[in-house]
């Protein structure tokens, strides 16, 4: 069955697939969401972590898996999936991956996404489908063994994450079937990043640059 995505700012995605709803780094979500059954969330950042838009879509039956960089910020039952690490959630498979930077510092020598605080990003594995959400990221060596997956959400603003150009690069690496460009529109980059990029990935890769949901 064709999943069911939408995108809703930032790096804020919905997956609907196998009966569960997921929430990858819910932010600027509308009244009305649904429920989450699974709720990922990748660091710390408040346009990652924004504990009044995981309220609105949190329940008891949530389950919440956290970067080490993002759990101590959260409450209630949270498990930890440092990079590296696996979990079976019913039918979905979730495997924590690294995300940091390499080129992208806050300061000189101090990376915004430092590798040491291990921020993640995600790979899902459902109804035989293959998700890889980035997450805040530079292109990193790890990337070569991600792909290839059916959907990649990739940061393409720059600044604290890859340019449009370095998310191409990252498309060469993961080998998606459809890219879906991620992190701009809200706090830094705009849909022209986006259409950069779509100009940019191989002709292999689709491109959805989707609206806002
Ligand atoms: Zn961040």
């Amino acid at each position: 069955m064709e999943p069911r995505i939408l995108w809703y700012a930032q790096s804020a995605v919905r997956i609907d697939a196998g009966g569960l709803i997921i929430y990858i780094d819910p932010y600027q979500l509308p009244e009305g969401q649904p429920p989450a059954d699974v709720m990922l969330i990748s660091h710390h950042h408040r346009d990652h972590l924004s504990p009044d838009d995981l309220a609105k879509v949190r329940t008891e039956r949530t389950t919440v898996f956290a970067s080490p960089a993002a759990a101590p910020h959260l409450n209630g039952p949270v498990q930890v999936l440092a990079p590296g690490e696996t979990a079976q959630h019913g039918p979905l498979r979730i495997r924590a991956v690294p995300a940091y930077n390499l080129t992208k510092f806050r300061s000189p020598g101090v990376p915004f996404h430092p590798r040491d605080e291990q921020h993640t990003g995600f790979v899902l594995e459902i109804d035989d489908l293959t998700f890889y959400f980035a997450a805040d990221t530079d292109v990193i060596p790890e990337m070569d063994e991600i792909g290839p997956v059916d959907y990649a959400f990739l940061p393409v603003s720059g600044t604290y994450v890859m340019t449009a150009e370095e998310a191409a690069e990252a498309a060469r690496r993961v080998q998606p079937s459809v890219a879906i460009p991620v992190h701009y529109g809200s706090v830094v980059g705009s849909v022209a990043d986006a259409q950069r990029f779509a100009e940019l990935v191989p002709d292999q890769v689709r491109v959805w640059i989707m609206e806002p949901a």
